[in-house]
């Protein structure tokens, strides 16, 4: 028998998972981001500026080449387009989701500076150094970050910029708050959960230089609230679509949340080096 990759597991799961996606995020497939915890943005609002916390970090410009890696139906990737005139790429590896973010792209007359195409991140189809930027907006999450960090710096020139944001931990865990991450894991299809320290090593070992970590949790938090008022407005339709046992995982799942705290939320940014590490063993 041959084992089903995690690569697989997030597809299959995004597959199913469409409708109640669509229903809970629209184009953005993430949390939404508050300037503070008590701030009114409303959250359509809120998802775009997660978007835009990952462009002012990332700094492409209108002559750059950007990868998104794990793009959805590509909500970020257009914005980004728009907002900063770089040609961007992005890849997923759902094709009903390359789909959809190709008829965006048209549907907003963007299909000349925007392109998709389904793809394994930790396979990208591209030649070294040939992207000036990278982002991955909850994506890594799915992924063995060592093997997809490699990729991506393999596919950034000298110089590229890589900026992500991803689940992490800040501490070890109590064992109730240990059983929450364990079932959105499972449901979520993620990967490992890594502690916030482990980030600047493990950037390092796929070859990018660490510049930035922020832990963004409280910028965040309030999105499993959201999720719930969503999911609880279109319950019947949901119900159809996504049927009731998994609807009320889901469900399960955002309540465990709230109460226990679920993963914390980073962003950081890395560069790939412009001239190879200088030798380590001088004295
Ligand atoms: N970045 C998008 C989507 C986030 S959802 C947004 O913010 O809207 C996570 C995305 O990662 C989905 O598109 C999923 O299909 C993709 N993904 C997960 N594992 C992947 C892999 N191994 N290769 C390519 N894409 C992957």
């Amino acid at each position: 028998m041959i084992a089903e990759t995690t690569s697989q597991k997030a597809q299959a799961y995004y597959e199913q998972a469409e409708a109640l996606y669509v229903s809970l995020y629209g184009p953005n497939f993430h949390h939404g981001y508050w300037p503070s915890p008590d701030d009114g943005t409303t959250y359509e609002q809120a998802l775009e500026n997660l978007t835009d916390q990952i462009i002012n970090r990332v700094g492409a410009g209108a002559r750059d080449r950007v990868l998104d890696v794990g793009c959805g139906i590509g909500g970020p990737a257009i914005r980004l387009a728009r907002t900063t005139g770089a040609q961007v790429v992005g890849i997923s590896n759902v094709a009903t989701q390359i789909e959809q973010a190709t008829a965006s792209a048209s549907a907003e007359n963007m299909a000349e500076q925007v392109s998709f195409e389904q793809a394994d991140a930790l396979g990208l189809p591209f030649p070294d150094e040939s992207f000036d930027a990278a982002i991955a907006i909850e994506s890594l999450i799915h992924m063995d970050r060592d093997p997809a960090l490699r990729e991506v710096a393999r596919v950034l020139r000298p110089g590229g910029v890589f900026t992500a944001a991803d689940f992490c931990l800040n501490a070890p865990v109590t064992p109730a708050r240990q059983q929450v991450l364990d079932r959105y894991r499972d449901l979520d299809t993620l990967s490992s959960f890594h502690l916030f320290d482990d980030f600047p090593p493990m950037l390092r070992r796929a070859g990018l230089e660490p510049l930035e970590l922020l832990d963004a949790s409280s910028h965040v938090e309030k999105s499993v609230k959201m999720w719930w008022e969503r999911t609880e407005a279109d319950l019947e339709n949901l119900t159809n679509q996504y049927g009731e046992q998994e609807l009320s995982d889901f469900i399960g799942l955002f309540d465990d949340v709230i109460t226990h705290g679920g993963p914390e939320y980073l962003f950081f940014t890395a560069r790939k080096p412009t001239s190879p590490r200088p030798p380590q063993n001088r004295p």
